[in-house]
């Protein structure tokens, strides 16, 4: 019987010869048996402790900093527990095993910005989990830094317009200036750039913005293909809608369709405030006032 003819029908193949060659049954039902262990091996194994699962979970926040270079001795209840609780914020199945759709999540393109910052304590804090807003329903906005496949014109469109969609569900209001200080910069970057989350090229986090404590500038990776209706590369007022939503204090959210949700869905022409993202920022708009926010010192010096 053919090779070919042996692929296609398996194990049924492997009992017919049986009868007449007891050996070479003996040598597949053994090749068999190793393959069905190291199957259920590998349906069991509870995480992968490979180097990208571990600065994933590190870098957004659902295990310690500490423990991302630890490849292959982190503890397997504390990878479970990581595993577990990103999956949960995603609203996949719970499994605490790194399964397909868990692996599909991690591979989305998404914002650089950290789910929880329970491991903040002790690290200079780039972001805030809460309390933080601006107290002048009025703010400036500039971009100081173009993105290189982009023109400016379209790139002022998509952020006015992204900004259009906060102020339409809040009492803000947006002003873009075009030199001296602002409320909110705005900066397409490639790679390290003054901050401690160096971006990392085409795909990965798309952009990340500082929440009002730490003046709620905006910076995208120059490194996307950045566009506007169209399937092809990133849609600029997609992400820009998002990263203004932390800009103005709004944390990720683990609404699937909500716009602060971190992960990027594609392109899609309908995209608006989700219920939750307009529930979030009239919480933070009506909470009270804790202390007042200084005029941000931005300059234009950095200005292409
Ligand atoms: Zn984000
Ligand atoms: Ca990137």
């Amino acid at each position: 019987m053919p090779a070919d003819v042996t692929l296609r029908h398996g194990v049924a193949y492997l009992q017919d010869i049986g009868k007449e060659q007891p050996k070479v049954l003996l040598f597949f039902n053994r090749t068999f048996i190793v393959f069905i262990v190291c199957f259920v091996m590998i349906q069991c194994r509870p995480v992968g402790q490979d180097r990208n699962t571990l600065m994933y979970l590190s870098r957004f926040g659902y295990l310690h900093p500490r423990l991302r270079a630890t490849q292959g001795n982190v503890p397997e209840d504390v990878l479970k527990g990581a595993v577990s609780e990103f999956q949960q914020f995603a609203g996949i199945n719970v499994t605490g095993v790194l399964d397909s759709e868990t692996v599909h999540m991690m591979s989305l393109p998404r914002c650089g910005v950290r789910d929880t910052s329970k491991f903040d304590e002790g690290r200079k804090k780039r972001y805030v989990l809460e309390g933080s807003r601006f107290f002048v329903n009025t703010l400036s906005y500039r971009i100081f830094r173009y993105p290189r496949n982009m023109e400016h014109r379209v790139v002022q469109e998509q952020l006015a317009r992204a900004l259009r969609m906060w102020s339409d569900a809040s009492n803000y209001t947006f002003i873009p200036k075009y030199t001296g200080k602002v409320h909110i910069g705005v900066r397409f970057e490639r790679g390290s750039h003054d901050d401690s989350e160096p971006f990392d090229g085409p795909g990965g986090a798309l952009a990340h913005a500082f929440f009002p404590k730490y003046e709620g500038d905006a910076h995208f990776d120059d490194e996307e293909t950045w566009t506007f209706a169209s399937k092809r590369g990133v849609n600029l007022f997609q992400v820009a809608l998002h990263e203004f939503g932390h800009t103005l204090g709004l944390q990720h959210s683990n609404v699937k369709t909500a716009v602060m949700a971190p992960f990027y869905r594609g392109y899609d022409p309908d995209y608006k405030l989700d219920q939750d993202d307009i529930d979030g920022i009239r919480a933070i708009q009506s909470a009270p006032r804790l202390s007042d926010l200084k005029m941000s010192n931005k300059t234009s010096q950095k200005q292409r």
